[in-house]
């Protein structure tokens, strides 16, 4: 059993496997959460295996297979979860003390679309609290560390999905990107990592954050896995009013597409302030496209340096409406020293949220508030309309942009904690994607001297996820 080689299989070896009956489901799995178990005290990337259910998914594939019935394209694929989404009876923590104790009464239905297309969810991953942070150190249960480097941040809010995928005790993950919390660590862990379209994938069990900007996403090693997950969990849901009436096609289907005169554009805003090394690889990266017969030009996107701030306006005040409903009354824990209504609010509150949550509350409460409303909130909504037209117009020029993910690649720990502004910029390069609401993805692109991870950025038009992934298949196969 413990044969089965989890860290180097991909989801097509895994279906060629179990119709080979080189392994079963229950097999694989009992091997991937063995294997989860041996690694997490290395990188804390899981905060809990949900073992029972994964065997129980596991089991179901056995006897559809079994009784020569289709298990479904994911069947025995072992997916670990972002603690931010809810999982039926499993913990779901957000990496806050306020939901130590939460078991969802419901499954998220990307995590139910995984499990009805076969999928076996091994366990929950680690992350920045509420998703509120780039290096996964806001966690209340302890960091995620860098299996590259295991004295480096994985990059968050989703480091414990990256890591659990760049590992190899998951062969893809579900992560959650409000402002770069898919790709920055995809990125700095050398995984693939696709934020959606806004509105591609149901937000149903998705614990809010920033609900204009929230998505969620897949993590995986290649990109023919992401597409694979993304087409299983992408599509309408009756359950989340912002899942987007859009058709959703094969995005497995276009990796082997040419990219021949497929015009690409550099965002010239994009590399000035960047790690040299950084750079040179994703200029690389574009030389292979170019290689392949792509169109490259310069652009430009002249509201780029507003992002920064427009997005932590938008971001905390949402989040600081999200966050009100962790009063101690129903899911939270609550403060047991408490002897009034107003007391148990403020202690538990007060003890239940890290520092960086209770930050984002202040800013969001403050931006929201009477007099500073016009002045913060609505200009911030303005200027995201223009950061917005500026991809329009790109995109009216170029059928894709290439970008770097994050400025450098993935820091120590410590490194940033003591600067917010700091690690704020880390997602520069990243958040405008999500303020736009257009589909993006890391890809990695090669290693440091110093052997760390680098992702190149491809953004697509709305709701083009076909031409991402047309892009990103033949960057993959012409780079191998
Ligand atoms: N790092 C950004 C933040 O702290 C993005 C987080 C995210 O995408 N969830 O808000």
């Amino acid at each position: 059993m413990s044969e089965v080689p989890v860290g180097t299989l991909d989801i097509r070896t895994i279906q060629s496997g179990l119709r080979t009956r080189r392994f079963s489901a229950v097999e694989l799995a009992q091997a991937a959460l063995a294997h989860a178990e041996a690694e997490n005290p290395k990188t804390n990337a899981y905060l809990e295996l949900c073992g029972e259910r994964a065997l129980g998914a596991a089991r179901r594939v056995d006897e559809a297979l079994a009784a020569g019935r289709e298990p479904g394209p994911l069947a025995g694929v072992p997916v670990a979860v972002k603690d931010v989404i809810t999982t039926r009876g499993v913990r779901t923590t957000c990496g806050s003390r306020l939901l130590a104790n939460f078991r969802p009464p419901y499954d998220a239905t990307a995590v139910r679309r995984l499990e009805d297309a076969g999928a076996v969810i091994l366990g929950k991953t680690n992350c920045d609290e509420f998703a509120m942070g780039s290096s996964n150190e806001n966690s209340a249960y302890g960091p995620v560390r860098n299996p590259h480097d295991l004295e480096r941040v994985p990059g968050g809010s989703s480091g414990g999905s990256a890591a659990a995928v760049a590992q190899g005790t998951a062969v893809a993950a579900l992560g959650s990107d409000t402002g770069g919390s898919i790709r920055q660590p995809a990125s700095f862990c050398g995984v693939v990592g696709v934020t959606p379209s806004y509105g591609r994938v149901s937000r149903y069990g998705l614990v809010a954050f920033a609900s204009s900007l929230d998505h969620i996403g897949p993590l995986a090693r290649s990109v023919y896995d992401a597409a694979l997950v993304l087409e299983v969990i992408a599509g309408r849901d009756e359950m989340d009013a912002t899942s987007a009436q859009v058709a959703t096609s094969s995005y497995t289907s276009v990796l082997d597409d040419d990219i021949r005169g497929l015009r690409i554009g550099l965002p010239k805003e994009y590399f000035t302030d960047l790690a040299s090394e950084t750079g040179e690889l994703v200029m690389k990266g574009v030389a292979v496209l170019e290689g392949l017969g792509a169109e490259v030009r310069p652009i430009s996107l002249p509201h780029t340096d507003y992002a920064v701030a427009c997005y932590y306006i938008i971001a905390t005040a949402e989040a600081s409406s999200n966050l009100a409903r962790y009063d101690g009354v129903r899911y939270t824990t609550r403060s047991a020293q408490a002897d009034s209504l107003q007391s148990m609010y403020r202690l538990t509150r007060g003890s239940g949220f890290g520092t960086e949550c209770k930050r984002r509350i202040m800013l969001g409460t403050y931006v929201l508030s009477h007099g500073y409303y016009d002045a913060y909130y609505l200009k911030a909504q303005k200027v995201r309309t223009l950061i917005a037209r500026d991809f329009e117009k790109a995109f009216a020029e170029v059928d894709a942009i290439i970008a770097p993910v994050s400025p450098s690649p993935a820091f120590r720990l410590g490194e940033k904690t003591n600067d917010p502004m700091e690690m704020y910029l880390s997602d520069i390069y990243t958040i405008t994607g999500d303020l736009a609401g257009i589909p993006c993805m890391s890809v990695p692109c090669g290693f440091t001297a110093a052997g760390l991870p680098v992702g190149m950025q491809i953004l697509a038009r709305h709701f083009d996820e076909s031409g991402m992934f047309r892009l990103a298949g033949a960057y993959e196969r012409a780079s191998r």
